[in-house]
């Protein structure tokens, strides 16, 4: 598996859950970038006790037949480092790009991106919404690539086309899920979040815990692993901090 990423994670799990050997490469821990080092370190400690090889050593290069890899040509890759690694299958999951090669040339893009206003306009008539669309956010103008995000956006964008500046401006606040090696995370708030959470509620079993992170910009990342709770719960914590439905213990 190239690639550390929500989407490498999941397909590796799913392969050594049935019953394959595999090998995750990654160039940096893996789901550091997407969730920071805490949850990351705890998804990669449960992966590598459940079986997954992980390798780090930089970017992967597959070996291609012009390096005399023959038969096995494909099923090669080499490391920045140097380390190469051969596999019956290799299955890659190293980001996306927005697909907006049709508007070259529309004017539409600003440094070959699509960026929105917080009511999703690109001008008054043009919206863009979803996975394609740069937007502002107390993170700064970014594209977040979920499924949440591209409802929440659509929404605002289609009452921005038709109320103009006097639509309500999009208030984001991302949500994302992911499963893997015995883990089950909700996460509401915007990722990565840096270093270790300033609450920690610990669940029933020893893989469950409820966190929460004060951010930097003064927002809040809630994060539940294995840790049943309802969503607009965890949204409160993420706002406002553990209250009175949910017990603190530092
Ligand atoms: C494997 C995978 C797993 C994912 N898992 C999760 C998850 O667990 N949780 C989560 O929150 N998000 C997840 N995501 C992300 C989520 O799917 C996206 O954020 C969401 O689909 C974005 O919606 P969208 O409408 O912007 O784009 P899309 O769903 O990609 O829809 C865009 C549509 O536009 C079409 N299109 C593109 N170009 C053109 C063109 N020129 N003309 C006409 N049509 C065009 C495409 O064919 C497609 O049908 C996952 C994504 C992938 C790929």
């Amino acid at each position: 598996m190239v690639g550390g990423g929500p989407l490498g994670m999941e397909v590796a799990s799913g392969c050594v859950q049935a019953g394959c050997e595999v090998t995750l490469v990654s160039d940096v821990q893996p789901l550091s970038r997407q969730l920071g080092d805490h949850l990351s370190g705890m998804f990669t400690s449960a992966a590598v006790r459940r079986g997954l090889r992980v390798v780090s050593g930089g970017k992967a290069r597959l070996i291609d037949f012009d390096e005399g890899a023959g038969s096995a040509a494909g099923t090669r890759i080499a490391l920045a480092d140097g380390t190469v690694l051969e596999a019956d299958l290799i299955v890659t999951a190293i980001g996306d790009e927005p697909n907006i090669g049709w508007l070259a040339g529309s004017k539409l893009l600003v440094d070959g991106s699509l960026r929105v206003d917080t009511r999703g306009r690109l001008r008054p008539e043009i919206v863009a919404a979803g996975d394609v669309a740069f937007f502002p956010t107390s993170r700064g103008v970014q594209r977040v690539p979920l499924w949440t995000s591209a409802i929440d956006q659509a929404k605002v964008a289609a009452v921005g086309l038709l109320q103009g500046d006097a639509a309500p401006e999009l208030n984001f606040q991302p949500y994302f899920w992911t499963e893997g090696f015995g883990l089950s995370l909700k996460s509401v708030g915007f990722t990565p979040v840096a270093g270790a959470p300033d609450y920690c509620e610990p669940g029933k079993d020893p893989e469950s815990v409820l966190l929460r992170w004060e951010n930097d910009d003064g927002s809040g990342t809630a994060a539940a692993v294995n840790y049943r709770i309802p969503i607009p719960k965890l949204r409160r914590l993420a706002d406002v901090g553990p209250g009175h439905s949910v017990r603190q213990r530092r």
